[in-house]
């Protein structure tokens, strides 16, 4: 731990850094994840940590008034002593002082090595040279990781119903075949899919699809998927997967796999590597891939549908529309 307080034994005669991180440690078991200046950058490398776990991250945050109230610290030290000493502390992670909040917070599940040094790998072949992914160790690994999986994995009948919205102002009827697999001509680049490549995205629940589609007005279609369909399931992988739990987890919590994407041009760098996923779970025989929502808190997730043989004429039964306008949702 940084440390540079030029305090001697007398003035602190209980050495308060170690009972500071003591108290964090027994309070929390968790290590500091970040502190107000270092919050950003924690999100931006491990976007899903944001809303996972319902909200564990977020309720992590401590500030250091409350801290100090509800830790062992007020024995030894005034309020006073306590502010002047934690100022004397540094951030483990950024080095900055610890002046106003702290998140105590440990991602759940262990990261794969050397993942920080990995991802900027990533980044520059992104940048670069993206159809060589496969020669990237790491991309290599995801690769048989994946193939591994789809010898484990069974089709499976989804029990609950789905949801698909489209924006109000595209659409020409209430007709199934309107909420179904774009038309390649109009397919723009999507976070599971290749441009001119069609793919069906679906929530599920129609919040998940009203804030995924930018909480444009839209109507929503509430649909049951009756085929069976061979789902990679990135949102539960220590039930579904546990020999590759961590690795799956670190790219889900990460900016590999959930970064926001909010620019609308043709330049979606952050699009590459779950591009590279959707062509490994495609060659390795899976119908779709489910994940977490980067748009809406929660246990939401997506479905993207990737096999254009389940097109929803065939496979799905349409339940019911809602219209959705301003939040506010009514059936049709
Ligand atoms: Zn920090």
């Amino acid at each position: 731990m940084t440390v540079n307080t030029g305090t001697t034994e007398d003035e602190d005669p209980y050495w308060f850094e170690k009972l500071f991180y003591r108290d964090i440690e027994s309070w929390f078991s968790s290590d500091i994840a970040c502190c107000d200046k270092c919050y950003d950058d924690f999100l931006e490398n491990w976007p899903h940590a944001y809303a996972a776990d319902k909200q564990a991250f977020q309720r992590s945050s401590i500030d250091m008034h409350s801290f100090y109230s509800g830790s062992r610290l007020q024995k030894y030290y005034t309020e006073e002593q306590f502010n002047k000493f934690v100022r004397e502390l540094r951030c483990p992670i950024c080095v900055a002082e610890l002046s106003e909040n702290i998140w105590p917070y440990t991602l759940p599940f262990d990261v794969v090595d050397d993942f920080e040094y990995i991802i900027e790998e990533i980044a520059n072949l992104s940048n670069t040279t993206s159809f060589l992914l496969l020669n990237n160790k790491f991309a290599k690994q995801v690769h048989d990781a994946i193939i591994d999986l789809s010898n484990e994995t069974v089709p499976m009948v989804i029990e609950n119903y789905l949801y698909r919205a489209r924006a109000k102002s595209s659409l020409y009827s209430h007709e199934l075949h309107e909420f179904d697999f774009p038309p390649k001509n109009i397919v723009k680049e999507g976070r599971y899919n290749h441009a001119g490549i069609p793919a069906l995205y679906v929530g599920s629940d129609p919040d998940t699809c009203f804030y995924e589609l930018r909480e444009t007005p839209c109507i929503i279609a509430e649909v049951k998927v009756t085929k069976y369909i061979k789902i990679l399931d990135l949102t539960n992988t220590y039930e579904h997967y546990p020999n590759h739990s961590d690795l799956l987890n670190t790219l889900v919590y990460s900016a590999l796999m959930s970064a926001r994407q909010d620019d609308t041009g043709w330049y979606k760098p952050r699009y590459i590597f779950t591009r590279f996923i959707s062509d490994c779970a495609k060659s390795a025989g899976f119908d779709a891939i489910q994940y977490p929502s980067t748009r809406k808190n929660g246990e939401n997730y997506n479905i993207v549908l990737l096999n254009q043989d389940l097109s929803l004429d065939v496979s799905s039964k349409l339940i019911k529309l809602l219209d959705c306008d301003d939040g506010k949702m009514e059936e049709i």
